[in-house]
C-alpha cells in the first residue's frame, strides 16, 4: 500500500490499487460520473463545458474521467488532455500508443503489478462521449 493524495478532497490515504480517490470520496465520484453518463446519454457529443454546466462536475474532474478512460473525446480534442510523457493530444487515457508501455511500467514501479492487473480487468469503459469545443 502506498500513501496517495485523493484527487477529489486532497486528503492523503492508503492506496490499495490504482484508485484515484479516497474511500470517502469514491461513492461521490461514482455519483458524479453517473450524472455525466446520464447527461451524455441524452445529449451525445455535448462539449465538456456543457457537461460541466449541466452536471455541476468540474472540468478538472471531467479531465480525470478522460484520463481514466471512462470518457472519450470525439472529434478534434485541441489538446484538452495530453500524453503525460510526450505531450501529444489524446482522446482518452494518460499515454499515447507510443508511450503506453513506458508509462505503464513507470506506474507499475509505484503500484504492485498484481493489483494493477486486477483493477484493469474490472474496469469497464462507457461509450458515452465528450466532445471538446475549442475555438476554431
Ligand atoms: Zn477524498
Ligand atoms: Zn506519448
Amino acid at each position: 500500500m502506498t500513501q496517495y493524495e485523493c484527487q477529489r478532497c486532497h486528503r492523503v490515504f492508503q492506496r490499495v490499487g490504482i484508485e484515484n480517490v479516497c474511500p470517502v470520496c469514491a461513492p461521490l465520484d461514482e455519483e458524479d460520473f453517473r450524472k455525466i453518463k446520464e447527461f451524455l446519454t441524452e445529449y451525445p457529443g455535448a462539449s465538456s463545458n456543457e457537461v460541466m454546466r449541466h452536471t455541476g462536475v468540474s472540468l478538472r474532474q471531467i479531465k480525470r474521467y478522460l484520463k481514466e478512460e471512462r470518457l472519450e473525446i470525439v472529434g478534434d480534442n485541441k489538446g484538452f488532455i495530453r500524453c503525460e510523457l510526450c505531450g501529444k493530444p489524446l482522446n482518452s487515457g494518460r499515454f499515447c500508443d507510443l508511450c503506453y508501455r513506458e508509462g505503464i511500467s513507470k506506474e507499475q514501479k509505484e503500484v504492485k503489478a498484481t493489483s494493477y492487473t486486477r483493477l484493469n480487468e474490472d474496469k469497464h469503459k462507457y461509450t458515452t462521449e465528450v466532445r471538446y469545443h475549442g475555438k476554431k
